[in-house]
């Protein structure tokens, strides 16, 4: 079974409506700036993907792109513009950045409440705590893919390939606040399929294509593929085609609930950040220390 991240992201928006029609009766109008700092092929699809998904939500958007000749401090100094701009509920800082640029040191800079990104140290914390107020859009992107699955989580044996500080280490935290018995691989990692294996849930972010092959899956297992990689295109070596980090085909044909790329973690990733939007703005207008309601309430 294919895990459909577009369908799932359209039901998301359906879910979450009325949210944003609530602050629109208070007056409150989400907005969510992106700022991109030179072009980054690579950042053009979650761009497009940003744009489209905050006009079909009904999100004002607007970009704002930085010479790629910006220095950090250019940066900070839109940054700091925007934070100080009311009518800017979320903003988004679009990484890789050009080199020189520390993205660390320069999204510190993101107020906490209009870090819809998730990626702030003080929002990542509440990951930590168990209780999210705004977390990493991918991670959260994986666990409503796992939720949709309908993969009970308690006591699971869950395996995160990967353990970036986006997505596999916040993942490995939304897994264990869900008491799945949850094992982090990374590139060190001596036997991989050893653990692989082992995994009721298998989620891999890595970004290399067909690290994950068939006979490192226990049949059945749900697989969420993070991974974005740009291959030869099979049938037209003059192009290339997107692919994810294990073999989709025959993981399907395996019997396993499996996350497509395109078409699984990406859709879905933009959908946490519009949610993060309405959040942000929710927090902007209310009491900031308020509790966010749980993320994934059906669990
Ligand atoms: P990263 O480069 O920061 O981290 C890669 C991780 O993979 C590291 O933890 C590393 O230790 C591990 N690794 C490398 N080689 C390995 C190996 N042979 N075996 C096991 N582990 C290995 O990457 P990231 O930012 O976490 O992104 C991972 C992938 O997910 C990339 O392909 C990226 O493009 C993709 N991504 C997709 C989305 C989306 O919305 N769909 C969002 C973020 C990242």
């Amino acid at each position: 079974m294919e895990l459909d991240g577009r369908a799932l992201a359209e039901r998301i928006r359906a879910r979450e409506a009325p949210r944003l029609e609530a602050l629109r009766r208070q007056g409150i109008h989400p907005s969510l700036l992106s700022i991109e700092v030179g072009e980054n092929p690579s950042s053009e699809s979650y761009l497009r993907g940003q744009r489209r998904g905050a006009e079909a939500w009904g999100i004002e958007y607007r970009m704002q792109r930085l010479p790629a000749s910006s220095t950090e401090d250019d940066v900070r100094d839109a940054l700091a513009e925007a934070a100080a701009d009311a009518r800017v509920t979320g903003i988004l800082l679009q990484c890789p950045l050009p080199s020189g640029l520390s993205a660390r040191a320069l999204q510190h800079e993101i107020p906490p409440h209009k870090d819809v990104e998730g990626v702030h140290p003080e929002n990542l914390g509440t990951v930590v705590h168990g209780r999210p107020r705004l977390a990493p859009c991918t991670a959260m992107a994986v666990m409503e893919l796992v939720a949709s699955s309908g993969l009970a989580l308690q006591g699971c044996e869950a395996v995160v390939v990967g353990h970036s500080e986006i997505v596999g280490k916040p993942v490995a935290l939304l897994l264990l606040a869900q008491d799945a018995t949850t094992t982090v691989c990374h590139k060190f990692t001596k036997d991989l399929a050893s653990h692989t294996r082992r995994a009721d849930l298998l989620v891999v972010a890595v970004g290399k294509a067909r690290l994950v092959t068939a006979d490192m899956v226990k049949p059945g297992a749900v697989v969420v593929d993070v991974g974005i990689n740009a291959v030869r295109d099979p049938k037209d070596p003059a192009k290339t085609v997107i692919v994810g980090d294990v073999d989709t085909a025959a993981l399907l044909a395996k019997g396993c609930a499996v996350s497509p790329v395109p078409g699984g973690v990406g859709p879905v990733t933009v959908a946490m950040l519009l949610r993060n939007t309405l959040v942000a703005a929710e927090r902007a207008y209310s009491d900031p220390e308020a509790e966010t309601p749980p993320l994934f309430p059906d669990l």
